[in-house]
């Protein structure tokens, strides 16, 4: 391997910029050229590639975002599309592929894969909802997002002994629901991966108040719908029920990424790099408890995320 591309696609996570860093700064510790295609797969079909050096990537650990930028490209997902890319890619000589980003940016790598591309995929969102992996890059930075929000939150709710019903982001994966809402100690978290019952949190929302809550957190993965429809059906099962709705929207994908994203970026980028060296490819790259794993990209794409039930029955025990 003497040529590497990066690049990041889909939605943009914080930590992004930390994973190019990496990956830019080991691929010339280790002798190889590197380069930055922009706007994701969009960028590629354009051609639009330029050599990376060191200073390329300076000053951007602590940025959220993504200096190559993102886009979302339909015209990747024909099949004419995808060779386009990888023609381009063997123009330039590009012997190896790091591709930050999420689910989707996963199975446009898969497809290059399958045209012969050396590719490694990064798992850059913040919906944490990549298999073979217990965390992605930008997924810590959300959740602090969100439990800095509903901290905020609690203040004037317990002020005025209301509910909030605080709708986050993770398509179709509950994690960022999850984690936040046990970090934030929320009365009811719905994700998809639960089937709920809306009378059943209506009654607990009272019960609560009867023995002397205050106020009632309850997030709402957006994978089980909008927060402000769930507001309407539980005041239909309470009229009583005195509910507000916050949509937390992109901000949950701003900031400064965490140390942990900075630290999980960092460790990830460099790992891609020394793998494509060690002679592996078309491979997602993940953590797991702790160690760096390497997993068949077209098997990641191919398994759901698993949910962790443990968790989530833990949220609702401590949180009577
Ligand atoms: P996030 O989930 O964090 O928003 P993502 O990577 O899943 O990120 P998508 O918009 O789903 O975001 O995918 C990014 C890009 O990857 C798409 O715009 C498209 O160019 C490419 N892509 C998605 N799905 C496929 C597919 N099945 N085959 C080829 N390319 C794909």
């Amino acid at each position: 391997v003497k040529k590497i591309a990066v690049l990041t696609s889909g939605g943009d996570s914080q930590g992004m910029n930390a994973a190019l860093r990496a990956v830019v700064r080991s691929g010339l510790y280790y002798g190889l050229e590197v380069y930055g295609i922009q706007r994701g797969y969009q960028g590629l079909l354009e051609n639009d590639i330029t050599q990376m050096d060191l200073r390329s990537v300076g000053d951007i650990i602590q940025r959220g975002g993504t200096i190559l930028r993102s886009a979302r490209c339909e015209e990747f997902k024909t099949p004419e599309g995808q060779q386009k890319g990888a023609d381009i890619l063997n123009q330039h000589g590009i012997d190896g592929l790091v591709v930050i980003g999420g689910d989707g940016s996963y199975h446009g790598a898969n497809k290059l894969s399958k045209l012969g591309i050396k590719t490694m995929g990064l798992p850059g969102t913040i919906d944490n909802d990549i298999s073979f992996t217990d965390y992605t890059i930008g997924f810590d930075t959300a959740v602090s997002v969100v439990v800095d929000a509903v901290n905020k939150l609690r203040d004037t709710m317990s002020s005025h002994a209301r509910s909030s019903v605080v709708e986050v982001m993770g398509r179709h994966c509950g994690d960022i629901a999850l984690h936040a809402g046990l970090a934030s100690g929320a009365e009811t978290i719905l994700v998809p991966e639960v089937e709920y019952n809306l009378d059943e949190v209506a009654a607990r929302l009272r019960e609560n108040f009867a023995k002397g809550k205050r106020h009632s957190i309850i997030i709402v993965a957006e994978g089980v719908g909008r927060g402000e429809d769930i507001v309407c059906d539980l005041k239909e099962c309470h009229a009583s029920i005195d509910a507000r709705v916050t949509v937390l929207g992109h901000i949950q994908r701003g900031g400064a990424p965490t140390p942990f994203d900075r630290n999980l970026a960092s460790r990830l980028g460099d790992f891609a790099v020394r793998s494509l060296i060690n002679g592996e490819s078309d491979k997602g790259c993940g953590i797991i408890k702790g160690e760096l794993v390497l997993t068949d990209i077209d098997k990641v794409v191919n398994t759901k995320k698993e949910f962790d039930r443990d968790l989530y029955d833990l949220a609702l025990r401590l949180s009577q």
